[in-house]
Formats: structure tokens, sequence, C-alpha cells
């Protein structure tokens, strides 16, 4: 409670003195922006610390299979976010046409590469290719996105371990907003494997093991979740997160007043005024920040989160390997 209420506290001063002008019953936005480039300059000195005291530089290694623009895009904003604090990179594009077989050797070689202390393999992969193969296929220590079966079981089992990058940072962003968790009621609507299934995980688990996680009563809907029922449980919560991929599903009659909602959705619409194409989430977010006491932008809240957070997870799983390695 006395989470929430200095959130509050901190939210009300804010936009009064802002000086902007603004409604007593607007939501207060999520700058994910800020907060990220925030964790970025900590992570910046972080990494200078620990190349200081004689380890190497950290190095991520992303493959990208095929041609897709989106995968580039969120690559590139990866390298571009490991420049900038410091990590080296670089980014090994394959065809389309690349086997299951050539893909897991590439990636066996990035295992046993003692320079590369973090793999990542953009998703989705071609069809061809079984993508649960290939995330296991990554050297659990190297995972940086935390979709080899033993992080996601670690996970599981609240035990330390890499934490995939969307809903940790979902979990920065509510702690960092003084959102209360403990015991209150949350809805996680979509149920994919690398970001719903680990965010219903660090929302139900409990806080005083390894992952620190948040204690909520959680509830989670998807596709087969009627319409009406997803509307009720959406009402019952207090905070809302919602990855699914289609806009305007989680609309202002859905939403509890004062409740936080977290859109982590990305879809690429085009604006019937401008003609032009534009990013929005899953949330209605006009309608829905007249009732919400917080609420993310798309874009601009949980992506940039995203990647402070894959960066959060290569310097761990550098600094593990540094230690391992001065063990052994
Ligand atoms: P996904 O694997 O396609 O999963 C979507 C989930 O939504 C599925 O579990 C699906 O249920 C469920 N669903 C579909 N229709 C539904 C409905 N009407 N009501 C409730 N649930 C429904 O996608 P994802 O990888 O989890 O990503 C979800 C969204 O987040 C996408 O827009 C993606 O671009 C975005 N994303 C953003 C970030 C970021 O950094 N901001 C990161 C990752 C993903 P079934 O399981 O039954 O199919």
């Amino acid at each position: 409670m006395l989470r929430r209420s200095l959130g509050s506290i901190v939210s009300l001063a804010s936009r009064k003195y802002s000086g902007k002008s603004f409604s007593s019953n607007m939501a207060q936005i999520i700058n994910g922006n800020e907060i990220a480039k925030e964790i970025r300059g900590q992570l910046k000195q972080e990494l200078k610390d620990l190349v200081d005291s004689g380890n190497p530089v950290p190095h991520l290694t992303a493959v990208i299979v095929g041609e897709d623009p989106a995968s580039e895009k969120y690559v590139q904003n990866k390298m571009n976010a490991c420049l900038e604090v410091g990590i080296s990179s670089e980014t090994k594009r394959l065809p389309a046409s690349t086997t299951q077989e050539e893909l897991l050797q590439l990636i066996a070689e990035l295992n046993k590469d003692q320079r590369v202390t973090g793999v990542l393999v953009q998703l989705p992969v071609p069809e061809h290719i079984n993508e649960r193969t290939i995330c296991n296929a990554v050297d659990v220590d190297k995972d940086v996105d935390g979709f080899n079966e033993l992080n996601i079981g670690r996970l599981a089992l609240d035990m330390d371990g890499i934490v995939p990058a969307t809903p940790l940072g979902v979990k920065r962003l509510l702690e960092h907003q003084n959102i209360e968790t403990h015991g209150r009621n949350a809805v996680v609507v979509g149920r994919s494997k690398n970001v719903s299934l680990p965010m219903a995980i660090l929302l139900h688990a409990d806080g005083k093991y390894a992952t620190k996680a948040l204690d909520a009563t959680v509830t989670i809907c998807h596709r087969y979740t009627p319409p009406k029922e997803l509307a009720r449980h959406c009402r019952q919560a207090d905070i809302i997160v919602v990855a699914v991929g289609k806009p305007g599903l989680i609309t202002k009659d859905m939403v509890k007043p004062g409740a936080c909602v977290i859109d982590v959705g990305i879809n690429r619409i085009k604006d019937e005024k401008t003609g032009k194409f534009k990013l929005v989430g899953d949330v209605d977010f006009e309608e829905v920040r007249q009732v919400a006491g917080h609420i993310t932008p798309v874009p601009g809240g949980v992506g940039p989160m995203t990647v402070a957070m894959l960066l959060h997870n290569t310097l761990k799983t550098a600094k593990k390997q540094f230690c391992d390695r001065q063990a052994s």
C-alpha cells in the first residue's frame, strides 16, 4: 500500500508542477524512453567498472535468418543500444533458405567462441526451422533472451537465471512507478511462451525468492477467453498487461478506474487522417487514459525497456562467464 501511496503522491506532484494543463482523472503516462535511458546510463557505468577491473569487453552476437524488415529494425535498435553502453556487438545475417542444421551449426560455433558472451537469434525464424529447437540450442549461460528451456524453468522455479527482456522490462516499469502489486489482481492478456507466460510468472511468483517476483493474483486470458469474460476479468484488475497484437483490444469500459495498464502490443496501422503508417499498441490509448491510473504509450513504453533489459541480460551473462572462468 505504501509503495502505491508514495507513487500516487509523486505522480500527482509531478503532474501538478509540470506546468502543463492536465485533467485530474487522466492517467499518468509512463515514459519508457526516459526510464530506459536512465537504466542504460547505469549499465554503461557497470560495464566500465567490469572492464576497469581487468575483464574483457562483453560481446553480443545477434543472428537474423531471412529478410523481415521488423526483425532488422529490432536488431538494429539492440545493436545501437549496445554501442551506446560500450558492449561490443555484431549481427550475422543468414538467408531465408538456411537449413535448421546450418543454423544449429552456427549457434554451436558461437557457443564455443570465448569472445562471444551473449547470443540471440531474432525471432521469428522461417517456418521450416523449429523455434524451440533453436532457443534450446543457445548455451544457457549465453542466452541473453532467456528463451532456453533451462532459463524458463529456472524462472518458473523462482531460481536466479536470465529472464526474458520484455517481461523483465515491464517489471522494472512497475517498480519504477511504485505500482503496488503485492496481493493485487493482475490480468495478463496473451499466453505466448516468450512474453506472456514469463510475465505471468513474474507477476504471481513469491517476492522472497531469487526472482524477486511481484506477489500478485494473476489471471491469464487468451484467444479462447470469450470477449465478455475478457472484459470481466480486466475490469477486476489493478494491473493489466496486454501482449496480443490486436489494436484496440482493450477499451475504456474494460478498465477499472485507477488501474495500471501496460501495453506490450506493437501494431503497424495506416493512419486514416494522414494516410501514413504508424505504430499503436493493443490498448485504445486515448480512451483508456481517461480511466486508468497509469498507462504506457506505444511507441515509447515497453519497447525501449525491452532493449534496456536485453543489455542488462548481456552484462549479467558476461559477468557470470568471467566469474566461472576465474574459478576454473
Ligand atoms: P504471439 O506469440 O502472437 O502471442 C499472442 C497471444 O495473444 C497468443 O497467446 C494468443 O492466444 C493471444 N490472443 C490472440 N487473440 C486474442 C484475443 N482476442 N484475446 C486474448 N488473447 C488473444 O505474440 P507475442 O510474441 O506474445 O507478442 C504479442 C504482441 O507484443 C505483439 O504485438 C508483438 O509485436 C508485441 N511485442 C512487443 C514487444 C516490445 O518490446 N514492446 C516485445 C515482444 C512482443 P493463443 O495462444 O491462443 O494463440
